[in-house]
């Protein structure tokens, strides 16, 4: 198990200014033009494909990281460039760490590298679980697989929504229910291939941030996919479905609850998105308080100002420490035994917003227009409480996981 460390080793240090690079020379140039265009920003993409950035190896190395810190440094760097476009960037790997998580070898080396495509081609994946009334509420999805013995396949039908690169995915990594009676317990996750038919994007949404990222209804409409598509394979879903009937007959109310504490790994990488977003808009806060004059001096020489950036700097920074802490302990195995990945993305997340609020403010003027970022950070941040799991839905996780009770 690595020691946990508040120091970024000499190579960690290394890809950090690279991404930081990578991130204030492309990333931020770009990012005014594709928030208005709220496209997906496919040039960027390239780019990133070309430095090497936006790759498996690269995603896999940060991820399997020891020490934890990999991943938060890297979305730090990259969302401090700018969140929509570092969405684009990133979303890929998100549903790439669902194969990576659940598939088989097999699995991974299929499927994975056709999510990414090439510098010269290059193509992003979706991961799509939420649905029009199964958000927070994970156990109330509807879309169904069924499984064709007879073809060996799989059957799916439903309507998802809010999938990050939704549609214009050339792989869907889609969570169905496959025994309704399990509640979260009875969903697998399948593979829909390029070019499936049946999948279609419905509406793409258009969104009061992170605009540059593109987020759509995913339709399923009588998809067949082979038999392989089920990650994990089929003998290994038959175990676990077997295990979870056998607990929901002893204990009911446990496989009810137990989807909240899903994502508790995973939740301090938005965690560290959000520390990146808060962070460029304190820079840009600090940068202008002590330049612009108002009375004859600049303005960060009233306490007014140069306590709310006293205060935006000290939450960010702990933000950080909630974060890294979280990282180091999924990666080392360590239980979450107070919710810790929960806590972490909840603190950075409302900092987050708080922080890029606070940043307008000392813009004045100049903060509430589209001619500075931090406008856009502010509708940006907003992401960062609503998407996996929002900030109600993290304290009920900590609150249960606190108190051992079924707090609703
Ligand atoms: C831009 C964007 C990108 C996304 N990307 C993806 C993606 O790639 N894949 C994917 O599967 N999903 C994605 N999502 C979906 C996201 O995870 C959901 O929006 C989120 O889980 C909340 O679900 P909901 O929107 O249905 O809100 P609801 O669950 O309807 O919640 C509405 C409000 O009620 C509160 N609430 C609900 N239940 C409780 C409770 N028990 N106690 C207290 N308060 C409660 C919530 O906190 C919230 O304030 C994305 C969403 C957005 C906006």
């Amino acid at each position: 198990m690595a020691e946990f460390t508040m120091e970024l080793n000499d190579e960690q240090k290394e890809v950090q200014s690279w991404l930081h690079g990578f991130a204030a020379d492309v990333i931020r140039p770009a990012a005014a033009e594709w928030d208005e265009r709220e496209e997906t920003p496919w040039p960027v993409i390239q780019e990133a494909a070309k430095v090497g950035i936006y790759s498996l190896d690269f995603y896999a190395q940060q991820y399997f990281d020891p020490t934890g810190l990999g991943i938060p440094m890297a979305m730090e760097e990259l969302f401090w460039g700018d969140a929509g476009i570092a969405l684009s960037i990133v979303g890929t790997g998100l549903a790439a760490v669902g194969v990576l998580a659940n598939g088989t070898e097999e699995q991974i080396g299929t499927w994975i590298p056709q999510m990414y495509g090439d510098a010269n081609d290059v193509k992003v994946a979706a991961f799509c679980s939420s649905e029009p009334d199964a958000g927070s509420d994970v156990a109330s999805m509807r879309t169904r697989a069924v499984y064709d013995e007879a073809r060996d396949e799989w059957v799916l039908n439903g309507t998802k929504t809010w999938a990050t690169n939704g549609g214009i995915a050339n792989v869907h990594v889609v969570v169905a229910v496959v025994d309704p009676d399990l509640g979260s317990k009875g969903h697998a996750s399948f593979i829909v291939p390029p070019n499936t038919p049946g999948l279609s994007q419905g509406q793409k949404f258009k969104k009061h941030g992170i605009r540059a990222s593109h987020t759509a209804e995913v339709v399923l409409d009588d998809v067949r996919v082979p038999g392989s598509c089920l990650l994990g394979g089929k003998e290994k879903l038959d175990e676990r479905l077997a295990r979870a009937r056998e607990r929901a007959k002893q204990n009911g109310e446990r496989v009810k609850n137990a989807a909240m504490a899903t994502f508790e790994a995973s939740r301090p990488a938005v965690g560290a998105m959000a520390v990146g977003t808060a962070r460029a808009a304190y820079e840009v806060a600090l940068d202008y308080a002590t330049t612009r004059e108002q009375f004859g001096r600049p303005i960060i020489d009233n306490q007014g100002v140069a306590f709310q950036l006293a205060d935006m700097r000290t939450q960010i920074d702990a933000a950080r420490l909630l974060v890294w802490r979280a990282s180091w302990m999924a990666v080392n195995g360590k239980p979450f035994t107070a919710a810790e990945g929960s806590m972490s993305k909840l603190f950075a997340s409302e900092t987050a917003k708080k922080v890029t609020a606070q940043a307008i403010q000392i813009l004045g003027g100049n903060g509430y227009t589209r001619e500075y970022p931090v406008e856009r950070m502010h509708r940006d941040a907003a992401i960062y409480t609503i998407f996996e799991g929002t900030s109600e839905i993290q304290r009920l996780v900590i609150a249960r996981t606190l108190s051992g009770m079924p707090i609703r």
